[in-house]
């Protein structure tokens, strides 16, 4: 038995690399933050003796309960996705501190209390892949997303540190950036807002949450056995 934790696999990116994982043979730990009802439809389209989990990534407290659930329910931890995610978009001035907190406590915080928990339980097993989720926008910056962008450039240096720190006990980590996907996160996007970015994709379409979660599939596998400390996008061009 393999197992995966996915963080934020209640709804979009993260429900479909929750699926492609159960589809690879994995038992699927779904995480979600309060949207009960959509975790367990997820998990009902997977049954492969997986299970949901209610907690807050942000909180370390509710991050060591769920690995504690996991562990005793499975015994091991074979792939860790920090996928879970907010915006809380605004200009600067406009940007109220508890806004720049809120989103890098889920976004960074939250990445880093699940890497740090996982981590020792994959030194154990001397083996594991951890896979974070960062953005385009943690590599180049957005105006209005001074919060979110930091966070997910955080998430990018993290994972080339902790990369560094765990290949010698086998532990693969890696990060993807996104472009834009198509989820309820881009669909409070107005129109205009979108035509402008479909306008900066060389492929001119939005991402769907398979494109993710097949680079998800790919590195969680024995083919990307020599692949750490990278950050892969999946932007249609938009990083090119
Ligand atoms: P989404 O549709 O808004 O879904 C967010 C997921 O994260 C939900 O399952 C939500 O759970 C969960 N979540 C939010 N806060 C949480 C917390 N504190 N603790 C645990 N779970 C929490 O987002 P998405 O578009 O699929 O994005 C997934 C990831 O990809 C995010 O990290 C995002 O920043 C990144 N990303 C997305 C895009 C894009 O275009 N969509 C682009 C670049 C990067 P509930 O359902 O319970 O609320």
């Amino acid at each position: 038995m393999k197992v995966a934790i996915v963080t934020g696999a209640s709804r979009g990116i993260g429900a479909q690399i929750a699926k492609t994982l159960a589809n690879d043979g994995y038992t699927v730990v779904i995480n979600y933050a309060g949207n009960e009802a959509k975790a367990n439809e997820v998990l009902s389209e997977i049954n492969n003796n997986g299970m949901t989990y209610k907690c807050n990534i942000a909180s370390y407290q509710e991050c060591e309960a769920m690995v504690n659930a996991v562990m005793e329910k499975y015994g091991r931890i074979d792939v860790l996705v920090n996928n879970a995610g907010i915006t809380k978009d605004n200009l600067v001035l406009r940007m109220t501190a508890d806004d720049f907190q809120d989103v890098i406590s889920t976004n960074l915080n939250g990445t880093f209390n699940m890497c740090k928990l996982a981590s020792k339980i994959m030194m154990k097993q001397k083996s594991g892949k951890i896979i974070n989720m960062s953005s385009v926008v943690g590599l180049h910056g957005n105006a209005g997303q001074v919060n979110y962008s930091a966070s997910k450039g955080g998430v990018i240096s993290l994972t080339k540190s902790l990369a560094k720190e765990l290949a010698s006990r086998n532990i693969l980590v890696n990060a993807i950036a996104p472009g834009f996907i198509e989820t309820d996160m881009t669909g409070v996007l107005g129109d205009n807002v979108k035509e402008a970015i479909l306008n900066s994709i060389p492929l001119h379409k939005m991402g769907q949450t398979e494109d993710i979660a097949n680079l998800v599939s790919f590195l969680a596998s024995d083919k990307a056995n020599y692949i750490t400390g990278q950050i892969i996008s999946v932007d249609g061009g938009m990083n090119i």
